[in-house]
């Protein structure tokens, strides 16, 4: 007999182990199919912040900020050995295009959407901060937002997930699926090279949470489903063997006034993060030439010291890609907020999440289980996830 799930969820990404959590603590059965590792792709290619997002209060997102600054305050509670709050200071000069009073509006905001403090450092400790060039230097702001492991984060949702049922198959590959009128049917590869074998099995849903591969996957969907128009943006990194700054700085890139973040990790440097639309399958993204020299050039206009990074100083160069809706305007303007695609606006039977941050997983994982619950079975919950502590 085929084997039966109330949910199969396509890849443990962020978003596929938080719908896995928040299906197996509502209490269903649930399977999660993943072609690689745990946070294999661009959940461990973020940078890595638990965070409400300053920047898109430039951009009117206030819902956003405002329900991930929410998901910061509980993750910090829940998950304290994996998020910690973290200074991050905000320099402002005569010529920053983004000026004091901007930001003290920003933060003022910031602060009212989420709590936290910041404040205005005194000119006699801005020695104290890494060495960051203080010609036509106007102020500094320091304020808090959460740091992360994402990848430690994605396996300790997973492992959350697992201890309440929920299984998971890797290397697994989805190959298809069918849309029957009262359920799914799945078809997924187990294993690979001479030993992967093809499976079967049926489901009440199917969640589709292949991130920059998600909009491709549905070609693999019977009945066809309707293209979902996306574009997929790379974010480079690099991390790099200096020693790591006492603090974060979020600073504007000389080139373009983008936000560029210089973080501590693993006792060295994490610098990130660029803005480049990428054409092609999803695998083949990789940090261009120019993105390593827009982010060096950045990094040396604030810490001149640093200005002769070497190729060997490289420890990583590591990509991500956001999946954004399709658009013509600027890249930085376009929403951030998850992209959730039912099949069918009423009862959907597929939910499809793309994009969003890793910061509001767990709220993305309710959104899509209330759209799916017209077709799920009663269950009996076994837990909430505002209350599931990860670690
Ligand atoms: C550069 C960058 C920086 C970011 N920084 C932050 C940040 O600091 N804070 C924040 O909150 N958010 C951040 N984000 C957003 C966040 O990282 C992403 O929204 C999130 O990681 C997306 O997770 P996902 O699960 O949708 O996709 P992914 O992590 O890409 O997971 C998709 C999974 O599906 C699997 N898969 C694909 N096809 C198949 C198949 N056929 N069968 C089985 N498995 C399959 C893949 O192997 C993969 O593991 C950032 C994003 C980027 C790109």
């Amino acid at each position: 007999m085929t084997d039966y799930y109330d949910l199969v969820i396509i890849g443990a990404g962020i978003q596929g182990v938080g719908v896995a959590q928040a299906a197996a603590a509502a209490g269903y059965r649930v399977l999660v199919l993943e072609r690689t590792a745990i946070a294999a792709a661009t959940s461990s290619q973020s940078s890595k912040l638990i965070h409400g997002g300053l920047r898109y209060l430039e951009t009117g997102q206030l819902r956003l900020v405002r329900e991930a600054l929410r998901e910061r305050a509980l993750l910090l509670r829940l998950a304290p050995d994996l998020v910690k709050l973290v200074p991050f200071h905000l320099p402002v000069y005569r010529a920053s295009r983004r000026k004091s009073w901007q930001l003290r509006l920003g933060l003022n905001l910031y602060r009212t959407l989420g709590g936290g403090r910041f404040q205005s450092l005194r000119k006699s400790d801005w020695d104290q901060l890494d060495g960051l060039v203080t010609e036509n230097l106007t102020s500094v702001f320091r304020y808090y937002d959460g740091q992360t492991d994402d990848a430690l984060l994605a396996q300790a949702v997973m492992r959350s997930a697992e201890s309440l049922g929920a299984e998971l198959k890797l290397p697994t590959e989805f190959v298809a699926a069918r849309l029957e009128a009262d359920h799914c049917q799945v078809v997924y590869r187990e294993g690979t090279g001479p030993e992967a074998r093809q499976r079967n099995c049926r489901c009440a849903a199917l969640v589709n949470c292949a991130g920059p591969w998600a909009a491709r996957l549905l070609e693999k969907v019977e009945p066809k489903q309707a293209p979902f128009a996306v574009d997929l943006v790379q974010g480079s990194h690099l991390w790099l063997a200096l020693e790591a700054p006492k603090g974060c700085y979020y600073v504007e890139a000389p080139s373009d006034g983008r936000g560029v973040f210089l973080l501590p990790w693993h006792g060295e440097t994490l610098l990130g993060t660029t803005e480049t639309l990428h054409q092609g399958p999803p695998e083949e993204a990789r940090t261009l030439p120019a993105e390593t020299s827009y982010l060096l050039e950045t990094l040396a206009h604030y810490f001149p010291h640093l200005r002769d990074v070497s190729e060997q100083q490289i420890k990583q160069k590591y990509c991500g890609l956001r999946v954004l809706p399709k658009g013509d305007g600027r890249l930085f303007r376009r929403s951030r907020s998850v992209l959730l695609h039912g099949n069918r606006h009423q009862a959907p039977r597929l939910v499809s999440v793309m994009g969003g941050k890793l910061t509001t997983y767990r709220l993305t994982a309710q959104k899509v289980m209330k759209m799916l619950e017209p077709c799920l079975p009663a269950a009996q919950a076994k837990g909430d996830t505002a209350r599931l502590t990860l670690s």
